[in-house]
């Protein structure tokens, strides 16, 4: 046991990746943050990217996945999504920084005449603005540990200004920080063997930078021996202990556990010189995990998306689900189902299998009109109804063309000419003219009608949920929505936007304008997402039980 005493100030701990991409460092990072965190430290996750889109708002889902929205309207990287499921601590505009937006805030103090008479340089300018960007979540004065993780693969040209500045801060008299590398150690099947090689390139190719790394973190399919460690030690200079095995787990949600028994935040402590205080119990992550692992049931829910071919696309949708599921104690098979393979012609043999139907956000004409197709689907064959953003756009429009005979309803989105423009582009979006950062993002606040599914699930009237679009029900169309059935359930307080659309005669449908599934953590799976697996488990029970 360590006795240091607890020193002032923020410390630091740098994740750089080698050998490949998508090692997971995210998850390493989520995990180390949670050991410390349960040992009682407080501690924050940042993810510094080195592309030059300002933030991924812009990129399709296709290029990064899903992007993250945080309270604040920041649109982040999906990492931080885990960063918050893990700790389940909010995460801000700070905690995500690209390489686009540090060269925008140094290009536009040239032009404002900051630098005058300078030549601007990525050494020493970019690298002093990484550093400040690096430096603001300690300088909130909140966080006894903040962990940066450095997107990307050490030795790629984009990463190393990050590197560069990492090198300069290790050197910086005041500034307490760690780097922790983790690679990849493939297996050869033909020869049987675990192969250190790769490792040791890239961490040569991290001292070539000027910095040496403090832990390893080896990402393997089998388990390490111990000669394996120790010539990677040898080979790295680093102690045999300070070399952690990374095993594939089962689920993300095991990765604490199995660093704790690699003891990698005892590691992190010795290194930052910090007392090791509670022993991390995880008494609720490990219940969480005991549930996901050993259900009591079993259902599918249909998620119903346009960019299925990447997972990642609907990371926190998918993850909520997890969630949700575990509380219910139900394992939920998600059906992954291309929205433009669904037809009114088709949609009983491709959804009649499903307990529930959730369609995902979305932007732009493709695939629309399958989401409308399961919309019907779903609310004629009653089946519990979940619809996400454009999810619930979908369902007014569905509705409007169907229950309330208007044929050409439509969203100006994909149809701007509609005579019926059920869903249109919100009035403060009207002389928005540039993409980036532009749509209403963050958390916004709804109030909630008493009776009603949201109200059951969230045992709330004022609620507040984060939000990504540009477009809204028309209210002009509210009267005669609600006469026939479709409920405005949840409403903005300020601006009487529509935020939560219900239909009363059915087992649960429920469409929301905002995202809830960003804010779904592990100790606190999201209300409506419970509800809604509870909910289809509940019609899948009672379908079982009538005679056919
Ligand atoms: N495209 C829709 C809008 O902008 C929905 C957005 C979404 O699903 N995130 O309003």
């Amino acid at each position: 046991m360590n006795v240091k005493k607890m020193p002032a100030g923020t410390k630091y701990i740098f994740v750089t990746g080698g050998v490949t991409s998508s090692l997971g460092k995210g998850i390493i990072g989520a995990s180390l943050a949670k050991l410390l965190q349960a040992r009682g430290y407080s501690v924050t996750i940042q993810k510094l990217d080195p592309y030059i889109n300002v933030d991924p708002g812009t990129l399709n889902p296709y290029e990064h996945g899903e992007c993250f929205v945080t309270d604040d309207g920041a649109e982040t990287d999906l990492d931080l999504g885990h960063y918050e499921r893990f700790l389940n601590v909010p995460t801000s505009q700070a905690n995500n920084v690209t390489t686009g937006r540090i060269y925008q805030y140094v290009i536009n103090k040239e032009r404002e005449g900051a630098y005058l008479g300078k030549t601007v340089q990525v050494i020493p300018h970019i690298t002093d603005e990484i550093k400040r960007r690096i430096k603001l979540l300690g300088n909130t004065g909140k966080y006894d540990i903040v962990i940066t993780e450095i997107g990307g693969t050490v030795g790629d040209i984009e990463s190393l200004p990050y590197i560069e500045a990492v090198r300069q801060l290790k050197w910086e008299p005041d500034f307490d920080c760690i780097v922790l590398h983790l690679t990849l150690v493939p297996f050869l099947a033909t020869s049987g063997e675990l192969k250190t090689k790769p490792t040791q390139h890239s961490v040569k190719s991290l001292l070539e930078s000027g910095v040496q790394p403090d832990i390893l973190a080896l990402r393997t399919e089998h388990k390490l021996t111990e000669g394996v460690k120790e010539k990677v030690a040898l080979f790295c200079n680093i102690a045999p202990k300070a070399v952690i095995q990374a095993i594939d787990a089962e689920t993300i949600y095991d990765v604490p556990l199995l660093m704790q028994e690699e003891e990698l935040d005892k590691v992190v402590l010795d290194k930052l010189s910090l007392p090791y205080k509670d022993e991390p119990s995880l008494v609720a992550w490990k219940e969480f995990l005991s549930k996901l692992k050993n259900p009591k049931h079993k259902i599918s829910i249909g998620l119903i998306g346009k960019y299925i071919e990447l997972k990642d696309s609907y990371k926190s949708i998918a993850e909520a689900i997890i969630h949700a599921g575990v509380s219910n104690e139900i394992e939920v098979d998600i059906k992954w189902i291309h929205s433009e393979s669904i037809k009114d012609s088709n949609a009983k043999q491709k959804l009649s299998a499903l307990d529930g139907i959730l369609v995902a956000p979305g932007f732009g004409e493709r695939g629309i009109e399958g989401k409308i197709a399961a919309v019907k689907y779903a609310r004629e064959q009653k089946v519990p109804f979940f619809g996400i953003c454009l999810g619930m756009q979908s369902a007014v429009i569905e509705f409007g063309r169907n229950v309330l005979g208007l044929p050409d309803a439509h969203s100006t989105e994909m149809e701007e000419n509609t005579s019926n423009p059920v869903i249109y582009l919100m009035e403060d979006q009207k002389n928005v003219s540039t993409k980036g950062g532009t749509m209403r993002l963050g958390a916004y606040p709804c109030q909630i009608k008493k009776d009603s599914n949201s109200y059951e699930a969230y045992q709330s009237e004022h609620i507040s949920e984060r939000h990504r679009h540009r477009y809204e029900f028309n209210n002009k169309y509210r009267a005669e929505y609600e006469k026939n059935g479709m409920r405005a359930t949840g409403i903005n307080p300020e601006n009487d936007l529509v935020e939560i659309v219900e239909i009363k005669d059915h087992p649960w449908f429920v469409g929301v304008q905002f995202h809830p599934e960003y804010k779904s953590t592990v100790t606190e799976p999201h209300a409506l997402f419970v509800n809604f697996i509870k909910a289809s488990a509940h019609v899948k029970a009672s379908l079982n039980s009538t005679p056919h």
